[in-house]
């Protein structure tokens, strides 16, 4: 069966599952494989809980006439999302970046939905499973999709925009994540741009914070841009009024109070603000949109209980968020400033040094107390506290117990599960 045959058969069964745990009746199923399973033997399951039709790639897992044989079913998939991409009215939006994609994603999701019919990335799936089943959701109705792409290797995002073909993009900023796949800094500017790359080729209009020097100086001689500043009187104004601990803008003489703490969302509410103005939004809908939306998945929450207050930061972290958020703690007009901060992942080469600064900007910042926790924070030098891992930690909480109604920063990468850390205070 060709790519043109399974989209007239998408079209009438226009719904996708890769997993058999959550599957629904008339989806078509996809047998993905990955690193520890293979998604074949999956397939006579999923027609059994209904699906219409599995895609396989090993003959041997052919059930019925429900059951479609192709090379490869990653690449069916992609080539899948693409041919019906070329069909979809919908204007594409791609978010890249190396912190805040999935915030920003949900925040211009949040605006451009008040006014739009709109799909979205679900969750954090931005790779290249999760373009694919982002574009396979854009249904004839939807006028705009915002897709957040992620990449930790060179030549990622270069594919999954020829992939989405997007209209417009947007990159959140160019920061020290993922530096191991990447090779370092450069590298990571070098990928992320793969996005600028694709769409000044294409003539497609880019979205730019102007404040950022680098966005700036890479797009300085391109001409279908929209950009926000603080400063630049070139491009829409849009102010910072504070994060103490919620940010705070002014945008056309509004002034909106999000849910997000550290400045660093400030950036992150400025795009929604400005594809909502682009795109003829209310102001008044752009500023309900942004104050009404909250943060998930341990991304920036705020936990306020009889014991503490609790900025728990545990989704991921890395040199540039990890800097973010202590700046951001440290300015918090508060008591008893307590930091538990977890080894940051995937730095490479690098782990060692960006460790040890995390631990310097630390020791500059004169917190109640701090604690680290994870093996890169182990070897670093330092005098404050420090656990080889999470059972030290757990065991010195348990003997020691953090003096009552304390603030406390809780960051650390995914890998380091900190959320746990929410037990023992
Ligand atoms: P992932 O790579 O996992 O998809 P992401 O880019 O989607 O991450 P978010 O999930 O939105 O990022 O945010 C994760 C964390 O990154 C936040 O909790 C916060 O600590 C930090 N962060 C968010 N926005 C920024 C920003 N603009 N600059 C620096 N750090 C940020
Ligand atoms: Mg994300």
């Amino acid at each position: 069966m060709n790519i043109q045959e399974l989209h007239t058969v998408f079209l009438k069964y226009p719904s996708v599952s890769t997993d058999t745990r959550n599957i629904n009746k008339g989806d078509i199923f996809f047998a993905l494989k990955g690193e520890n399973f293979n998604g074949n033997t999956y397939a006579k399951k999923a027609l059994e809980q209904g699906a219409s039709y599995a895609i396989v790639d090993e003959e041997e897992f052919i059930q019925n006439d429900r059951t479609i044989l192709v090379d490869d079913c990653l690449t069916t998939l992609q080539q899948l999302a693409n041919y019906h991409r070329k069909f979809c009215s919908a204007k594409i939006i791609s978010l890249t970046g190396s912190n805040g994609k999935t915030t920003t994603k949900e925040l211009i999701n949040a605006v451009l939905s008040s006014t739009y019919k709109t799909v979205a990335t679900k969750g954090n799936l931005n790779n290249h499973i999760g373009v694919p089943l982002t574009l396979l959701s854009i249904t004839p109705d939807t006028e705009f999709a915002i897709v957040e792409m992620g990449a930790n290797h060179l030549e990622e995002i270069a594919f999954l925009c020829y992939i989405a073909q997007p209209d417009f993009g947007y990159i959140t900023n160019f920061g020290k994540a993922h530096l191991e796949g990447f090779g370092g800094v450069d590298g990571v500017i070098k990928g992320k741009s793969e996005l600028y790359e694709y769409l000044i080729k294409q003539d497609k209009s880019i979205f730019l914070n102007a404040d950022d020097p680098i966005q700036l100086n890479k797009l300085k001689s391109y001409t279908r841009k929209y950009g926000f500043s603080t400063e630049n009187s070139s491009y829409y104004k849009i102010e910072f009024l504070g994060a103490q601990p919620f940010v705070r803008l002014k945008f056309d003489d509004t002034e909106a109070t999000s849910n997000l703490i550290g400045s660093y969302n400030f950036h992150n509410c400025c795009a929604a603000v400005i594809m909502g103005k682009y795109f003829n939004v209310d102001v008044p809908k752009i500023k309900q949109s942004i104050e009404n939306y909250t943060p998930k998945n341990n991304r920036s929450q705020i936990i306020e209980n009889l014991d503490h207050y609790i900025i728990l930061d545990a989704y991921n972290a890395n040199p540039t968020s990890m800097k973010a958020a202590l700046e951001n703690f440290n300015t918090l007009d508060r008591v008893n400033k307590i930091t538990i901060l977890g080894d940051m992942f995937e730095l490479g080469n690098s782990a060692e040094e960006e460790h040890q600064t995390v631990v310097q900007i630390t020791e500059q910042m004169n917190f109640d107390q701090v604690m680290f926790v994870g093996e890169n924070f182990y070897r670093t030098k330092t005098a404050l506290k420090k656990f080889k891992n999470f059972d030290k930690l757990k065991q010195y909480l348990t003997e020691h117990s953090v003096p009552k109604k304390s603030t406390i920063l809780i960051k650390g990468s995914r890998g380091m599960a900190l959320e746990r850390v929410l037990d023992h205070i």
